[in-house]
């Protein structure tokens, strides 16, 4: 029961210290963590991201945001077809043929006056034979990884971060704004 009023008293503090603009956003698990809303975090590895997370908030007492999880082909299509749309380009992949080729499912959509749903389902299509055939266009649509946001860490927090992952087994790749998790 004491426990119970502490961490509430705790969560309203950080409550106060956070903006409003970032609280809505990721939803509270209750737990070291909280994930953007529409990620999809397998419970295949639920446990593993509870004990990084508990136990790097038991050193820093930061409560760590998974920005991704796992994505299904149809979800991938889904994210590259909103980066396309909005003009970004697919440069940030590893394997730019793979790349080009989900980019010309797209292309051909828009050039035959698709709808967004059948681009997507399309592209989905080109990721699906990819993967059959061992390419994988994002290291999550393996199952077992996740974006953690490395926005509002300090330079303390992440080197931290990285040596608590490490000591459990896992490996970390810094990406700009967020640390890729393999487990
Ligand atoms: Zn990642």
């Amino acid at each position: 029961m004491q426990m119970t009023n502490r961490a509430q008293r705790l969560a309203a503090q950080q409550a106060q210290l956070i903006p409003a603009s970032y609280q809505s956003t990721p939803s509270d698990t209750g737990q070291s963590y909280s994930i953007k809303p529409g990620v999809n975090l397998p419970s295949a590895i639920q446990a593993q991201v509870t004990i990084l997370a508990s136990t790097y908030f038991q050193q820093t007492g930061v409560k760590i945001v998974i920005t991704s999880g796992s994505r299904t082909p149809q979800s991938q299509a889904a994210a590259m077809y909103s980066n396309l749309s909005a003009g970004k380009t697919l440069r940030i992949y590893k394997n730019q043929r793979a790349a080009k080729q989900i980019e010309h499912a797209y292309q051909q959509g828009k050039a035959a006056r698709k709808s967004k749903q059948q681009t997507i389902s399309d592209m989905a299509s080109v990721i699906w034979t990819q993967m059959r055939s061992g390419i994988y266009i994002s290291r999550h649509l393996h199952q077992g990884a996740v974006d953690v946001r490395t926005r509002g860490l300090s330079a303390q927090d992440q080197k931290t971060f990285i040596s608590v992952a490490n000591s459990l087994g896992y490996s970390v790749i810094y990406e700009g704004d967020h640390f890729h998790i393999q487990f």
